[in-house]
C-alpha cells in the first residue's frame, strides 16, 4: 500500500462513473474560433464575452506595460507591491460603475475570499442563494459565520429564513450571485434589496458574468437594475467579459478601505501583475468609449435564443448570453458534446454535481466575438446531431 492509493482508486471511480475530467488544451488565442486537440472549432465555451482576451488594444497596453514597468508586482498589495498601475486602475473602475470606490484582487474567487470573512464573524449569519457560487461557498466557510442558504432567486423564502433567524446572531450579510452561470438567469436584486432595507442587512452580488455585459455598456447589475448606492459590495471578476485576470470589489468607500486592511488574500498574496492591470485599464476605455461590444454581445445572444428556440431545443429560463441546452441525463449531453465537436463545434457538457441529477445540458457562450456566419454554423451543427440524437 502506498499512501497514495486511495486517490487512485478515488480516480478510478471518478473514471468508470463516466465523471472523470479530461481537460482540451487550447493551441491558439481565444476568439469566435480555437484549435483544440490540435482541431479548429467554433468556440462556444469560454467566457470571453466581449472578445477582449486577444483585443489588439488590450494586447498593447499589456505589452507597452511591459516594456515600461517590466511584468511582477513583487510584493504583496500591502508591503510594496501597490504599483500606479493598481491605483489608476481602481480609480477608473470606481468611475465605471459610478461606486464610490473599488479594490482589485487575483481573481474574483480570492475577491469572494477576502470580501466574506471580512465582513462576517463566527457570531455572524449569511443568508446565501442556494445557487452561489463555490468561491462564495468557500469565502463564507472561511467567514466561520452560520450560512442559511434559501431557495434559489426566491425572496419570500429569503425572508422566511431571516425572521426565522435573524435575532440569534450579531450581523448579518445577504449574498448572492448576480446572473447564475449554469442557467443564465438573473438574481431579482431590487427585491432582495427591499429586504435588506427592511432589515438593514448588508447585500452583496457577486456579478462576475454580469460585468461587462448587464448593465449600460457593461457596468455590470447595479447599473441594469439602477441600484446605485444600494447594493453594499459588487464583486466582479476582469476574467470574463474583460477578457483578462483580476477580482473587484466596487461600492462605499468605508467597505473598500476595511477591505485593503483586513482581505487575506490583499495582504497575503501577491498582487495583479503588470501586463494584467495594464490590458484591464485598456478594457474599461473600450467599454467607457463605445457600447457597440455589448450591443453586439446582445444582439448575437437574442438572435441564436430564438433560432435555438425554433429549432425545438430548451433553452430554460436563461435571460443573458449564456445559453444552456437542456438535455436530461448526463450520458446524452456527453455523446451531443462529443458530436459536436466532431462537427467542428466546441461545447461543453454539464452534468451532475455541476447541475442537478436529471438536468444535464451543454452550455452555450455567446460572444461578440462570433460573426452571423459563425452563429449559422453552430445553429446548423446542433439542428444536425440534435435530429441524429433525436432531441428534436
Ligand atoms: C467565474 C466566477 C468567479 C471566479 O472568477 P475568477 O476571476 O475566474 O476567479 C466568481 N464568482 C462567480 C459567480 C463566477 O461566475
Amino acid at each position: 500500500m502506498s499512501k497514495t492509493d486511495w486517490i487512485t482508486q478515488e480516480i478510478e471511480t471518478l473514471q468508470s462513473a463516466g465523471l472523470y475530467n479530461r481537460i482540451r488544451t487550447i493551441d491558439s488565442p481565444q476568439g469566435a474560433w480555437l484549435k483544440v486537440d490540435g482541431k479548429r472549432v467554433l468556440n462556444f465555451c469560454s467566457n470571453n464575452y466581449l472578445g477582449l482576451a486577444n483585443h489588439p488594444a488590450l494586447v498593447a497596453a499589456a505589452k507597452k506595460s511591459i516594456d515600461e514597468m517590466g511584468v511582477g508586482p513583487g510584493a504583496v498589495r500591502s508591503i510594496a507591491g501597490t504599483m500606479t498601475l493598481h491605483v489608476e486602475l481602481e480609480k477608473r473602475l470606481a468611475q465605471f460603475k459610478g461606486v464610490e470606490a473599488a479594490i482589485t484582487f487575483q481573481s474574483g474567487f480570492s475577491a469572494n475570499l477576502a470580501t466574506i470573512p471580512a465582513l462576517v464573524g463566527k457570531e455572524d449569519v449569511i443568508f446565501s442563494d442556494r445557487l452561489n457560487h463555490a468561491s462564495i461557498i468557500d469565502g463564507s466557510r472561511l467567514s466561520g459565520a452560520k450560512i442559511i442558504a434559501y431557495e434559489h432567486n426566491d425572496v419570500k423564502s429569503l425572508e422566511e429564513q431571516i425572521r426565522a433567524n435573524l435575532n440569534q446572531y450579531r450581523r448579518a450579510l445577504i449574498v448572492t450571485d448576480g446572473v447564475f452561470s449554469m442557467d443564465g438567469d438573473i438574481a431579482p436584486l431590487p427585491d432582495i434589496y427591499e429586504v435588506t432595507k427592511k432589515y438593514d442587512i448588508l447585500l452583496m452580488v457577486d456579478d462576475a458574468h454580469g460585468e461587462g455585459v448587464l448593465g449600460k455598456g457593461g457596468r455590470g447589475i447595479v447599473d441594469h437594475f439602477g441600484l446605485h448606492g444600494k447594493v453594499d459590495v459588487e464583486v466582479g471578476t476582469m476574467s470574463k467579459a474583460f477578457g483578462v485576470m483580476g477580482g473587484i470589489v466596487a461600492g462605499s468607500a468605508v467597505i473598500v478601505d476595511w477591505l485593503r486592511q483586513r482581505g487575506r488574500p490583499f495582504l497575503f498574496s501577491s498582487a495583479m501583475t503588470v501586463p494584467d492591470a495594464a490590458a484591464c485599464l485598456a478594457a474599461v476605455d473600450l467599454l467607457e468609449d463605445s457600447t457597440q461590444l455589448v450591443d453586439k454581445l446582445w444582439s448575437n445572444a437574442k438572435s441564436f435564443k430564438a433560432e435555438m428556440k425554433t429549432l425545438g431545443f430548451n433553452t430554460g429560463v436563461t435571460e443573458t448570453p449564456i445559453t444552456p441546452v437542456l438535455l436530461g441525463e448526463a450520458p446524452l449531453a456527453q455523446q451531443f458534446s462529443r458530436e459536436l465537436f466532431e462537427a467542428g463545434v466546441f461545447a461543453m457538457a454539464l452534468g451532475f454535481p455541476t447541475v442537478p441529477q436529471g438536468k444535464a445540458r451543454i452550455r452555450v457562450m455567446i460572444s461578440a466575438a462570433h460573426t452571423e456566419d459563425d452563429l449559422n454554423k453552430g445553429l446548423e451543427a446542433f439542428r444536425t446531431v440534435g435530429k441524429k440524437l433525436g432531441v428534436i
